[in-house]
C-alpha cells in the first residue's frame, strides 16, 4: 500500500517544471532499497529560477509585500488546516521515503497544525519598539523581512523542518527557496502544493530538489540570497558560514546535532529513567539532532541500570515501518548504515563492552540492531562523534560537579538531560551549568511549541521556535527624527 506520488518536478513561481538539465535523480524506500520515483534534480540554473522567482516576489511592490501582515497569518492558518486534513497521507510519504516508524510519524502530524497555527500567529505581531532617546529626537525600530530565504532541509525530521523554516520565514514576510535533502524530497513537494492551494503568491516559497554539492552550494552562494536557515551536519553548517562570509554576508541559521548527555543520578526513578534513556536514543533509529547519545549513570545504581538498559534494547521489534507493532526502522540510506556500523566497530576496537545489538539486521534495506554499549570512556570515538544511529553509550560517573564538566567536555551543545528526585538542587544546578540550548529534567525530547529550540557551541547559530523565531528572519531598522522637545508655538 505505497502512498500515492503526486509530484515530482520542481516548483517554482507556483508552477511545477522540470530541471533545465532535464535530468532526474531516483528516490528510495529504506526498507527495501527500492527506488519510489523519479524525481528532477535541480542544479545551478534551477536555483538562479528560483531565487529570480522569490526575488520577485519580494519586490517592493509585489502582492506578498503590500499584503496585510494578518492576512498573511490568515494564510498560515488555511495552510494548516490543510495540513491537518492531509496528516495522514503525509505521514505515510514521509515513512515510506525516509523510514520513519509510521505510528510516530502519525504521532508527530498530530501536532504539525498547531505548531503552524503558532507561527501563524505571530505574522500581525511583529513590533518595533519606540526608543526614549536623548535630545531632541523621535526615535523608533521597524522590523523587516530580511529579503529571499534559502531553506535547506535534512532527512530526518524532513516535514516538521520545512514546516518550522517555512512558516516562519513567511510569518516575517521573507520569500523562500527550499532544498530538501536529496534522499527525502517528496513531503517538501507536497507541502508545498498545499501553500499554493492556502493562497502563497507565486514565487514566495520554491522547492528545488537537487544535491548539496549542486544545488544547495548555488543556493548559499547567490548574491540575492540574503538568509541561509540550515539543518545537518557540522560539516555542512560551517561550509555554509564560510559561504555566507566568503559572499554576502548572508545571516544564518544553523542547527547542527549534537552529542547529547543524559545524566541519571543515584536517586533517580528508575523506572522511568531506564525507558526514557532508551528513547531518548532510539528513537527514529538514533537519527534525531537531540539523541541523549551519552548516557551518564552514578555509581550506585550503574549495574542495576546497565541490566535494564540491555532488556529494553534487545525487546524493540524490529520492522517494516508502516507494520502497527513496529519499534524499530531502517537508517535513511546505506552510507549512514555503513557510517554507524563503522562507529560500532570503533567502539569495539576501542575497549567498550558491547552488550546487545551491534549487527545490520536482515539482509535488505537498512536495518540496525538497537545497541547497547557500556564501560564507555570519554575519550572513545562513540562518546565524541556523533553517530546518528541505534547506538547508546553509558558513562559511569561518581559526583554531580564531575558529570558536569564530563557532560560540558564536548564541541557541541544542543541537549542534556538529568533524572533525579533532587530537583531542589541537582537538578537546577545541572540545568544551569551544563552548556546546551535544551534541558530536560525527568524527561527527555519533550518538545513544546511555543519555546525556542537551537544549540550552543558547535550545535549551531540562532533558536528556531518560540515568540522571537521570527527575528531570525527580520532585520532592525532604526528611525531617528529631529523633533524638538520643546513645543513651539
Ligand atoms: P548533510 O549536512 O550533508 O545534509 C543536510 C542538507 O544539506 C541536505 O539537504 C544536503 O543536500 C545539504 N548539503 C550537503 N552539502 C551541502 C553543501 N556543501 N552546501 C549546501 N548544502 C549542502 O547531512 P548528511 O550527509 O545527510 O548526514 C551526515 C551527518 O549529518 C549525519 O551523520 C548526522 O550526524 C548529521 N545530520 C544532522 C541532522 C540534524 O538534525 N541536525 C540531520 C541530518 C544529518
Ligand atoms: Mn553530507
Amino acid at each position: 500500500m505505497a502512498p500515492h506520488i503526486h509530484y515530482t518536478k520542481l516548483f517554482i513561481n507556483n508552477e511545477w517544471v522540470d530541471s533545465k538539465s532535464g535530468k532526474t535523480f531516483d528516490t528510495y524506500n529504506p526498507h527495501d532499497g527500492s527506488v519510489i520515483a523519479k524525481v528532477s534534480e535541480g542544479d545551478k540554473e534551477d536555483i538562479d529560477l528560483a531565487v529570480a522567482a522569490a526575488k520577485k516576489a519580494f519586490a517592493r511592490n509585489s502582492e506578498w509585500r503590500l499584503m496585510d501582515p494578518s492576512e498573511r497569518g490568515k494564510i498560515l492558518y488555511r495552510f494548516a488546516d490543510l495540513v491537518e486534513k492531509e496528516a495522514n497521507y503525509l505521514a505515510q510519504l514521509e515513512s515510506y521515503n525516509n523510514g520513519m516508524v509510521l505510528h510516530m510519524n502519525t504521532m508527530l502530524m498530530t501536532g504539525a497544525p498547531d505548531e503552524i497555527r503558532y507561527t501563524a500567529s505571530l505574522a500581525d505581531k511583529i513590533e518595533g519598539n519606540t526608543i526614549p532617546s536623548d535630545g531632541d529626537t523621535f526615535c523608533y525600530t521597524l522590523k523587516q523581512p530580511v529579503g529571499v530565504c534559502g531553506l535547506i532541509l535534512p532527512w530526518n525530521v524532513p516535514i516538521l523542518m520545512f514546516l518550522k523554516k517555512v512558516t516562519t520565514a513567511l510569518a516575517a514576510g521573507c520569500t523562500t527557496v527550499v532544498k530538501p535533502a536529496e534522499q527525502t524530497p517528496l513531503t517538501a513537494l507536497y507541502l508545498a502544493s498545499l501553500l499554493q492551494k492556502a493562497g502563497v503568491p507565486p514565487g514566495v516559497v520554491n522547492v528545488v530538489n537537487g544535491y548539496g554539492e549542486t544545488a544547495g552550494v548555488a543556493l548559499t552562494h547567490h548574491p540575492d540570497v540574503a538568509k541561509i536557515s540550515f539543518t545537518g551536519s557540522l560539516e555542512v553548517g560551517k561550509l555554509i558560514q564560510q559561504a555566507a562570509g566568503a559572499n554576502n554576508l548572508k545571516r544564518i541559521t544553523l542547527e547542527l546535532g549534537g552529542k547529547s548527555p543524559l545524566v541519571i543520578m543515584n536517586d533517580a526513578d528508575l523506572a522511568a529513567a531506564i525507558p526514557y534513556a532508551a528513547f531518548g536514543v532510539f528513537t527514529h533509529q538514533g537519527q534525531i539532532c537531540i539523541a541523549a547519545s551519552r548516557l551518564y549513570v552514578q555509581s550506585g545504581i550503574y549495574d542495576q541500570f546497565v541490566k535494564g538498559a540491555v532488556e529494553m534494547a534487545k525487546n524493540y521489534k524490529i520492522g517494516n515501518p508502516f507494520d502497527a507493532d513496529t519499534q524499530h526502522g531502517p537508517q535513511i540510506d546505506e552510507g549512514m548504515m555503513k557510517k554507524v556500523l563503522g562507529y560500532i566497530e570503533k567502539g569495539k576496537q576501542e575497549g567498550a563492552k558491547l552488550l546487545v545489538g551491534g549487527k545490520q539486521s536482515g539482509s535488505k534495506g537498512y536495518y540496525i540492531e538497537p545497541t547497547v554499549f557500556a564501560d564507555v570512556q570519554d575519550d572513545m570515538t562513540i562518546a565524541k562523534e556523533e553517530i546518528f544511529g541505534p547506538v547508546q553509550s553509558i558513562l559511569k560517573f561518581e559526583t554531580l560537579e564531575e558529570v558536569i564538566d564530563r557532560a560540558n567536555a564536548t564541541n557541541y551543545g544542543l541537549a542534556a538531560g538529568i533524572f533525579t528526585t533532587n530537583v531542589n538542587t541537582a537538578a537546577i544546578q545541572f540545568s544551569k551549568n551544563v552548556e546546551a540550548g535544551i534541558v530536560w529534567v525527568n524527561t527527555y525530547m519533550k518538545m513544546c511549541t511555543q519555546a525556542p529550540f537551537g544549540g550552543f557551541k558547535e550545535s549551531g547559530i540562532g533558536r528556531e521556535g518560540g515568540q522571537r523565531c521570527v527575528d531570525e528572519y527580520l532585520e532592525v531598522k532604526t528611525v531617528t527624527m529631529a523633533v524638538p522637545k520643546k513645543i513651539s508655538n
